[in-house]
């Protein structure tokens, strides 16, 4: 029998990487442990907020994998035991491995905001993981009166989909502008300054006046005081730095940290799992390869396309490392896009190569950039066009 792969979670790191493994080397016995029947993408899911799509089109299930001969195992992982190379699950299995691949995602910092957790988040929901939140979130929009607030509390750096935030507000306002044309979006921001922040403003004020007294949409950023404190869910109640907030739809994106199986695993250092960029082997334990959102991959953001990107690198360098050879030198790419209204798309690309001296991934000058401020309405509209081409893509690549 070949050599086994364990991989931790079946999302875009986990899929990627159980799929190349497969096609780079059929002989390697592959096992993928993901708890939930199918995958609920993220990505997109701000498009769900705005009733241009349903949560069912973007749900996938593991079939394709499963004809990639990848075996899936329905259960949750408790542990990695590096010392016996096992993966140990809540219902009590143990799955040896000679590699493991983790991609958990992201689990939140709870104690962030007082009165905010995970029960009063089924109310006043996060939707920061697509799924049941997400249409919660969507029926309390539809469902707020007419001239109705909607506040998005963003989090500080950093964190899963560095444009999410403002790429929901102007997806909810989308929706606002037929159905609820008096509705006010605020953003309520720990930071100074976002992705795409030029491109956003410019979109915000285009579609939803931005920056005039009817404006839909209003941002209050740190020195501002935008950073929330605390939450009164009874009365809808916000306490910022300064002032305090009321709306009738409260969206809290909490702060983020690796998902727990990397901390019960011992492969954090502070928030995130450090890594050999080389490989995206754990600079704590060998043989684990921590990849996506819960790894420390600076300076790429955590993004699907990233941690698409990252999973072939590891899945690269195991196969080489299983036949002797080292690992190639390793480039990576991300593109973020945002879509602001139906015919209003933004970008962000860069491709990326490993500086090996500092470990540091760094963008290949002049490789990509920003979407021009002086783009055609044409071309705002292509963008849209191609943010659902990639989704497209994206889904078939990892798991198609
Ligand atoms: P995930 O895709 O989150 O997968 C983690 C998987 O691990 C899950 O299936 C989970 O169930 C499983 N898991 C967790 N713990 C365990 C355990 N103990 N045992 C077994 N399985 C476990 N990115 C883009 O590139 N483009 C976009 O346009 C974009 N839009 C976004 C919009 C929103 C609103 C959000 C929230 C995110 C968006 N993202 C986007 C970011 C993207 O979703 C993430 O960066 C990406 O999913 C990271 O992949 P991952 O493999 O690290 O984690």
């Amino acid at each position: 029998a070949g050599p086994k792969v364990v991989i931790v979670g079946g999302g875009v790191g986990g899929c990627t990487a159980a799929k190349y493994l497969r096609k780079l080397d059929p002989r390697i016995d592959v096992t993928l442990v993901e708890p939930k029947a199918a995958y609920t993408s993220c990505f997109m899911s701000n498009e769900v907020l705005s009733g241009d799509r349903t949560i069912e089109s973007i749900t996938f299930d593991y079939e394709g994998l499963k004809r990639h001969g990848v075996k899936i195992i329905s259960d949750r992982v408790s542990v990695i035991d590096p010392e016996k190379k096992q993966v140990v699950t809540d219902g009590g299995e143990r799955f040896p491995y000679d590699a493991c691949v983790v991609s958990p995602g992201v689990d939140f910092k709870w104690d962030a905001i007082e009165g905010y957790d995970a029960e009063v988040a089924e109310t006043i929901p996060h939707a920061w993981f697509a799924g049941k939140q997400t249409v919660t979130l969507r029926k309390q929009i539809e469902s707020m009166p007419e001239g109705g607030k909607v506040i998005i509390v963003a989090p500080p750096n950093p964190f899963k989909c560095p444009p999410g935030p403002y790429e929901r507000a102007a997806q909810i306002a989308m929706y606002c502008k037929h159905h609820k044309p008096k509705a006010k979006i605020l953003i309520l921001d720990p930071k100074d300054a976002f992705s795409k922040q030029g491109l956003f403003r410019q979109g915000w004020s285009k579609l939803y006046g931005f920056g005039t007294e009817n404006s839909m949409i209003e941002w209050v950023g740190a020195a501002g005081g935008g950073k929330v404190e605390a939450i009164d869910p009874s009365t809808m109640t916000l306490q910022a730095e300064i002032e305090e907030f009321q709306a009738d739809v409260i969206n809290i994106i909490p702060p983020q940290k690796a998902g727990k199986v990397a901390f019960a695993s011992d492969l954090v250092d502070g928030d995130w799992c450090p890594v050999d960029k080389m490989t995206f082997e754990s600079k704590r334990h060998p043989g684990i390869h921590v990849l996506g959102d819960a790894s420390n991959a600076a300076k790429m953001p955590k993004s699907a396309y990233a941690a698409n990107s990252q999973a072939k690198v590891a899945a690269a360098a195991i196969v080489a490392r299983f036949n002797g050879l080292e690992p190639g030198d390793p480039t990576f790419v991300n593109t973020c896009y945002s879509i602001l209204g139906e015919e209003h798309g933004i970008s962000v690309a860069a491709v990326y190569r490993l500086d090996k001296e500092t470990n540091v991934i760094e963008s290949i000058k002049g490789s990509g950039g920003l979407s021009p401020m002086d783009a055609s309405d044409e071309q705002r509209k292509r963008e849209v066009t191609y943010a659902h081409s990639w989704f497209k893509n994206l889904i078939h690549d990892m798991m198609g």
